[in-house]
């Protein structure tokens, strides 16, 4: 009756809880009731019945009775509930490893040695892309499995770990029906019980995603993601190890640079640089073999590692990939044409060391660059000193403003329809100690790389300045002297350039229309481009803008219209050609008509020889300089100089009409301008 009441309230409670039939409730539980519950009920009902019984029949059997319902309940606690609680644990935990396993994609598998069966988990299945239980798991099932480039390595794995009785752990691909393919790795251990090896078993793992990310880390790590080119690290560990193969033929490494890439990046922008790292990579990969490595190893620096090969072939190589490099090149329309200088390191008994090596291909650089840009050349050991030389001259440019080291010459600029001097060129010269002096294309390149050019340059300015004024104040505002000064781009880059030249000429009172700024054509290109044009800026101030250097580089009279120049100085490489009648006379003649149209006035450099003044005179320049009318002077003889010249020439140029005839005066007031050369005449 209690067994009745109990089992009907519990089901009818259960009922009510689900809303399931009571009846079904207990069909349920009954159904679902282990063998250890059934004899717990079988247990309790009989118990029941026998109790009821003996109450009637003997009570004094009562207290035996109840004795013997603690022991079978000990019993039934001790052995019944401890395993079936085991049991739901085991259940739980086999639940919870299977979920495991899953979600980390770890299949198991075991091989009977001894018999040859095979067995693998749900999960094994799924890695080879079968569902659980679709195949008979066999090793041949298994090696189908393997990708077929894995097949002989991995049989091989397997079975020399199951001679040697040892263990094994790698990775390999397997393919899956469908197609796909993933990574793997497999860890297996022979079993050897009793001495003998039973069995072999071992876990399977899906690592393709931890794989794929694994191996772009690793291309990350040895790829310059610009150019996606093999970086510094992966350059020394190949070469590293090609200098580690018992081949003994000497290697070769191209240390290549480009020439004028900086000009690029400051003038055209950090896009347009990349783009030309991105061609420049492309086009040494083109040139260079397949066997060979180029990697990039510093901003516009890369490295190509050759296959073993001779001095002679790797020279071949570099002059190929300089003429790789020079090949002009289109971005969005605008025209660049870069090129590389190479320095050549050959592998040998003092170049054993990847690091030896390298380091010699870049002195070799260095010394190529310093020589012939645009070339070649193979190191040797003489070059580390005239590098050093480089070096040390780099390091005393930082402290050559500190020690007073700098000085300007002054270069008078003479008008040619009156013949007077109407202006000086200033020109800085670096005196260093033992009575070596500079001239700027010595040390000027130097101090725009390592960035000394933009204390230098405000140097040359405030000092320029503060002559001028001298002079403006001297002359008394009669003659006015224009004061010309050449910056360099690196200076006009920098942020508030313009104000930093206003306070200058606030700080010397020199008027501002008196100041000229001479800037090369290179710059041009960016500023005819951009909005924010600090040559606008600069001409607010009130000074005067001269184009250095003309007709050397790329620009056009058209996009010189666009922007605020005063003055054209037409390079020196035209002088030469000016007293002839060939092309040089008609391209400057035709530039010079064009400029002055354009609101231009226009200077000639470089004018050596009276026959050229007379060119320069004929096709209708306005102003000159050069050694025929005076060669940079020092402060001294420029006073002297000046103290002279402009009394004759001013009489000479009010009087004289003709042009011949003006000519004459200007051989009698500037021929012999007293104790001239101070210095020597730059070589180039
Ligand atoms: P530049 O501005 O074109 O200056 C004229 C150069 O031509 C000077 O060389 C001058 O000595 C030289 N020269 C003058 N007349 C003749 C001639 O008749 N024949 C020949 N063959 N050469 C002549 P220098 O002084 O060696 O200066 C070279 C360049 O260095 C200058 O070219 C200028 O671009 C740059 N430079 C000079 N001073 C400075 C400076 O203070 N800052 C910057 N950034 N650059 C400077
Ligand atoms: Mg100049
Ligand atoms: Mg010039």
């Amino acid at each position: 009756a209690i067994f009745l009441i109990t089992n009907v309230s519990v089901a009818t409670a259960v009922a009510l809880e689900t809303g399931m039939p009571p009846v079904r409730v207990w069909l349920n539980t009954v159904r679902h009731a282990t063998r250890e519950e059934g004899a717990i009920y079988l247990a309790q009902v009989g118990l029941g019945i026998i109790a009821a019984i003996l109450i009637d029949v003997a009570p004094w059997t009562m207290p035996l009775l109840v004795a013997l319902a603690l022991i079978i309940a000990r019993l039934l606690r001790r052995n019944i509930g401890l395993r079936w609680r085991a049991e739901v644990d085991l259940q739980i935990s086999d639940a919870n490893l299977a979920e495991a396993q899953r979600l980390a994609r770890l299949g198991s598998w075991g091989w009977e040695l001894t018999t040859g069966a095979h067995r693998w988990s749900d999960e094994a299945f799924r890695i080879f892309g079968l569902a659980p239980g679709a195949v008979t798991p066999t090793y041949d099932a298994f090696l189908r499995s393997v990708h077929p480039d894995d097949r002989e390595v991995v049989d091989r794995t397997v079975h020399d770990a199951i001679r040697s009785g040892g263990s094994f752990a790698f990775h390999h691909r397997v393919r899956t029906p469908d197609g796909a393919e993933r990574t793997v790795h497999q860890r297996g251990e022979v079993v050897v019980e009793a001495g003998q090896k039973v069995r072999i078993v071992g876990t399977i793992q899906d690592v393709t995603e931890r794989w794929t990310l694994e191996s772009q880390l690793a291309h990350q790590a040895s790829h310059d993601p610009l150019t996606d080119l093999p970086n510094r690290a992966c350059l020394v560990d190949r070469l590293a190890a090609a200098l580690a193969t018992p081949d003994r033929r000497p290697l070769a490494v191209l240390f290549v640079d480009l020439d004028g890439f900086k000009l690029v990046n400051d003038v055209l922008g950090h896009d347009m640089g990349d783009s030309v790292l991105v061609a420049a990579g492309r086009r040494l990969l083109a040139a260079s073999g397949d066997a060979d490595t180029v990697a990039r190893v510093g901003g516009d620096e890369f490295v190509v590692l050759l296959a073993p090969s001779t001095t002679a072939q790797a020279a071949a190589t570099a002059q190929r990939l300089i003429s790789a490099i020079e090949v002009p090149l289109s971005l969005n329309g605008t025209e660049v044409t870069i090129c590389a200088s190479i320095g050549i390191a050959v592998s040998g008994p003092g170049l054993a060391q990847s690091g030896d090596l390298l380091r010699a291909a870049d002195t070799a650089l260095y010394y190529a660059k310093g020589r012939t840009p645009g070339g070649w050349s193979v190191f040797e050991p003489g070059m580390q000193t005239e590098v050093m030389a480089r070096l040390e001259m780099g390091a005393a440019l930082r402290t050559s403003l500190d020690r007073n080291e700098f000085r300007l010459d002054y270069q008078p600029e003479i008008e040619l329809a009156t013949g007077r001097v109407v202006g000086c060129e200033a020109l800085i010269r670096w005196r260093r100690p033992q009575n070596i002096t500079h001239l700027p294309l010595d040390f000027i390149p130097l101090a725009e790389e390592t960035g000394s050019i933009v204390a230098i340059g405000e140097w040359v300015l405030t000092e320029a300045c503060r002559q001028g004024r001298e002079w403006q104040e001297l002359g008394g505002g009669a003659m006015p002297l224009t004061i010309g000064v050449n910056l360099s781009v690196r200076q006009l880059r920098e942020p508030g350039f313009a104000d930093r030249v206003a306070r200058i000429l606030r700080e010397t009172r020199l008027a501002p229309d008196l100041l000229r700024l001479e800037i090369t054509e290179s710059v041009l290109i960016d500023e005819a481009a951009s909005d924010h044009s600090v040559l606008r800026d600069l001409k607010e101030l009130g000074v005067q803008l001269a184009i250095d250097d003309f007709g050397t580089g790329y620009s056009s009279l058209s996009y010189l219209r666009r922007l605020p120049i005063d003055t054209l100085k037409i390079d020196r490489s035209f002088a030469s050609g000016l007293s002839a009648t060939g092309d040089d006379r008609v391209i400057v003649e035709s530039i010079a008509s064009l400029a002055h149209r354009l609101g231009m006035d226009v200077t000639a450099e470089g004018i050596e020889t009276g026959s050229q003044l007379q060119a320069a005179i004929d096709v209708g320049i306005d102003r000159a300089q050069g050694y025929h009318l005076a060669p940079p002077l020092s402060l001294d003889a420029i006073g002297e100089f000046l103290a002279r010249g402009r009394t004759t020439n001013f009489r000479l140029g009010r009087t004289v009409g003709g042009r011949a005839a003006r000519i004459q005066s200007h051989e009698r007031a500037i021929g012999s301008p007293g104790p001239l050369p101070q210095t020597a005449p730059s070589k180039s």
